[in-house]
């Protein structure tokens, strides 16, 4: 599953670099650079992801 992140909803908070450093990192301009797709067994590691976010600007795609 590859997450991506709607940058219209994005807050530039940071949680999601600070507490998941190996999946996002900071950009230049403060949004997040997502760095790494998770694996399928990965589901709790992606309920963390998505309940990090106060902005509810992560989705999980599935990858092509
Ligand atoms: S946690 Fe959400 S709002 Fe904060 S930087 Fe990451 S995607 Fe943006």
């Amino acid at each position: 599953m590859k997450p991506a992140i709607d940058l219209s909803l994005c807050m530039r908070t940071g949680q999601c670099f600070y507490l998941h450093p190996g999946y996002f990192k900071e950009g230049a301009d403060g949004y997040p650079i997502i760095i790494k797709s998770l694996t399928t067994e990965s589901a709790t590691l992606k309920e963390n992801i998505l309940d990090c976010c106060p902005a509810q600007a992560i989705v999980f795609a599935e990858q092509q």
